[in-house]
């Protein structure tokens, strides 16, 4: 396995709080980052999944994985506070993202909320020292949006379960060692009734990985198909009926607070757009100019209203309370406006003088990769129609058919 050598893990150590921990994380995140692994820098190569393994544990040992987790099962027991300071210092730097951003926001959290004390003990600290990674098996050729008419089948004999079905657009799947399925375990029309969850080893007799390429030439997500896999009641996660309920919660928490750095990455894009600009007298020109100075501006409050979003959730889970549909809202809002975005820097990019400068080259390979995923992100977590949806069901309180 590839070796990263860091700096003694300061965040680690307990005793720093506010301001202090802020710049002992900023310190370290700086100092250890390899440039290579800097989607801004001349020097950008992406990590292979050995190296981005080696970085995450190196992350992990120093105090940025597993913030808010209980230390019995290898969390650093901080506040969800702390965990945001960490999260701006994040996305502060281009930093790839996670492999494993499944196991440490989405399965992590679930197994805290309904997992038994073994099973705490023994997926917990496996995801944060990166030994197992997971990927999320909830949608299905038939069942997207309409996650309740998933048709893959739980059936149980003593302590024994049998999965038949298939996933699709499993992001990670051939990469992860568990799946975190969702599962029927009663008939179709009781729809959210009699939904399981399970961790499922993707190394267990009859599950069949199928990469799918997607727009930007990487094979990052699949199709996962379960022929009679025998699953362990130990790996069944919270009670048989409790499924949907904890389904819902994962969608909650991917919609508002999974990768808590996304505005301050968005922000860390900005400026590295703008500087890219002002390296190029033509698009320096450019960006100085009414048009293009209203459109960055909106960028800003895009940005700015993002990062409330975020602040407004930290505040409501300390506090005590859900999420809820304003999950929605922001992602809605996080969707679209990183979308628009990422037109606009394609853009300005094109109108870039020739020969191309090296700073707008670096911004040119970076932005056509941005470009591309953001495509995506107005369907993942929960398309933009079904957000609009929740906001008029729920927020809204419009009652349906009038
Ligand atoms: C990059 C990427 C990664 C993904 N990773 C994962 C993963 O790791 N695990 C996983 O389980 N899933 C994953 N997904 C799947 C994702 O959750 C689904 O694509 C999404 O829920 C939409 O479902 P669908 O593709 O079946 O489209 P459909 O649900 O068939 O929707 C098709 C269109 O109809 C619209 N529509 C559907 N229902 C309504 C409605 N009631 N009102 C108005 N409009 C509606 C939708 O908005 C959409 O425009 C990923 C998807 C992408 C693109």
């Amino acid at each position: 396995m590839t070796v990263i050598e860091t700096e003694p893990p300061v965040a680690a150590t307990g005793d720093l709080s506010g301001e202090a921990y802020r710049v002992a994380m900023r310190r370290w995140l700086r100092a250890n980052l390899p440039a290579s692994f800097r989607s801004d820098s001349a020097a950008f190569s992406p990590p292979t999944l050995p190296q981005s393994i080696a970085w995450e544990a190196a992350m992990y040992r120093a105090g940025l994985a597993g913030i808010i987790w209980p230390q019995a099962y290898g969390g650093h027991g901080r506040t969800l506070r702390e965990h945001l300071i960490a999260n701006q210092e994040i996305g502060a730097l281009a930093m790839p993202e996670s492999v494993n951003s499944i196991g440490k926001e989405l399965a992590g959290p679930i197994i805290l909320a309904v997992g038994t004390e073994e099973q705490k003990r023994r997926f917990l600290p496996a995801i944060l020292e990166m030994r197992d990674i997971w990927c999320q098996g909830f949608s299905e050729p038939e069942a997207g949006s309409d996650l309740a008419g998933l048709r893959t089948r739980a059936t149980r004999s003593g302590d024994i379960w049998r999965i038949n079905g298939q996933k699709i657009w499993t992001s990670g799947a051939y990469r992860a060692q568990r799946c975190l399925v969702l599962a029927r375990t009663g008939p179709l029309e009781d729809r959210h009734r009699g939904l399981a969850m399970f961790a499922v080893r993707l190394d267990a007799k009859g599950v069949r990985v199928r990469p799918i390429k997607s727009i930007d030439g990487r094979e990052s997500f699949c199709e996962v198909f379960f022929d009679d896999v025998e699953v362990l009641q130990s790996d069944a996660l919270g009670a048989p009926d409790e499924g949907w309920a904890a389904a819902i919660r994962v969608l909650e928490i991917e919609r508002a607070t999974n990768r808590m750095y996304r505005a301050w990455r968005f922000e860390n894009e900005l400026r590295h757009l703008i500087a890219a600009c002002k390296s190029d007298p033509v698009l320096a020109q450019l960006v100085a100019e009414r048009h293009y100075e209203v459109r960055l501006g909106e960028v800003v409050v895009d940005i700015e209203v993002l990062k409330a979003h975020v602040e407004t959730a930290v505040d409501a889970l300390v506090n005590g309370d859900r999420i809820g549909a304003r999950g929605s809202l922001a992602k809605l809002h996080w969707s679209e406006a990183h979308q628009r975005f990422a037109a606009l820097t394609l853009e300005l990019l094109a109108q870039a003088s020739l020969p191309l400068q090296p700073a707008v080259q670096v911004a040119r390979r970076r932005f056509e990769a941005i470009y591309l995923q953001a495509r995506a992100e107005t369907i993942y977590a929960g398309t933009t129609e079904i957000q609009l949806g929740i906001i008029a069901d729920r927020i809204l309180q419009l009652s349906k058919g009038k």
